[in-house]
């Protein structure tokens, strides 16, 4: 049996790779001309820089698609990072040992192979108080010489997301708020998660540009994903506003959620979420 590694490296294109960390986030690195892109960090288990090394020696930008754990607590391997204000003070609310304790086990009750590989004392020790994390707004660009990013900010799975546009080769890349995985939106309501209408909002701006991209590159599950799956998507959250009665409780490691299906997708969401929703029709 081959050895279960923390970090997978796949080529998408000769130039985009996939760094999927313990078989979850997708972590992406993007080679531009003068530079390279890389979109998250994961939770930092292994160090990125290691696989970032093995695909190219340019110089690179890294930037979070937004604040949670499983994206951003590996930023402590780099000096620098691109975040989204708004989702700073989460990213440092969830830098902590008991976080990391609780995400390694989880991790480990799915792949035990990784026992001993997983959670070591540099990783437990470790934290992001030295990162200087640079803020970005709606309209920045990051230019890799040929390529070019557009920062679109696209709030909804937490306050500070953000989604990056590559015109020329049509992609974008959308972090955690369209993806083909469940969509975790039970964390705190609404100190954590913003309202509903929030996210109906930004899958219908992004529906409307949906003629600037074909192939959406989402931060856990496969990728690229077909675009058809942001309208499924706002029609799933309508769809919960009228038909939440059935639906059912499930226990994840921030806490239990509910959980609604529509069209072989998941929302995971809270009871504060949809009766704040409920109460102001939002529609
Ligand atoms: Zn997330």
């Amino acid at each position: 049996m081959k050895e279960k590694q923390i970090n997978v490296i796949t080529k998408i294109y000769n130039n985009l790779y996939c760094i999927k960390e313990t078989e979850s986030v997708n972590i992406y690195v993007i080679i531009g001309k003068d530079r390279l892109l890389v979109v998250d960090t994961g939770y930092g288990y292994h160090d990125l820089k290691d696989d970032i090394a093995k695909i190219s020696d340019k110089p690179y930008v890294v930037v979070l698609t937004h604040g949670h754990p499983d994206h951003g607590l590996g930023s402590f391997r780099f000096k620098e990072v691109y975040l989204n204000h708004k989702d700073l003070p989460y990213l440092l609310s969830s830098d902590n040992r008991k976080m990391k304790e609780s995400v390694v086990e989880y991790r480990l009750e799915k792949m035990p192979e990784l026992k001993g590989k997983l959670g070591s004392d540099e990783y437990y020790a470790s934290n992001i108080d030295n990162v200087a994390f640079l803020d970005i707004k709606e309209g920045d660009i990051f230019d890799l010489g040929d390529l070019k990013f557009e920062v679109i900010v696209v709030p909804g799975h937490s306050y500070g997301s953000i989604a990056l546009l590559e015109r020329k080769m049509k992609w974008l890349f959308t972090g955690d708020v369209i993806s083909n995985y469940n969509i975790w939106n039970h964390s705190k309501f609404p100190e954590e998660t913003p309202p509903l209408d929030v996210l109906l909002d930004t899958y219908r701006k992004m529906d409307k540009r949906k003629d600037e991209f074909d192939e959406i590159f989402p931060a856990h599950g496969e990728r690229p994903i077909d675009k058809a799956v942001i309208k499924d998507l706002e029609e799933m959250i309508l769809d919960l506003l009228h038909n939440y009665q059935n639906d059912e409780v499930i226990h994840t490691f921030i806490g239990d959620a509910y959980r609604h299906v529509y069209k072989g997708h998941a929302f995971l969401y809270s009871k504060e979420l949809l009766q704040d929703a409920l109460k102001r029709e939002i529609k």
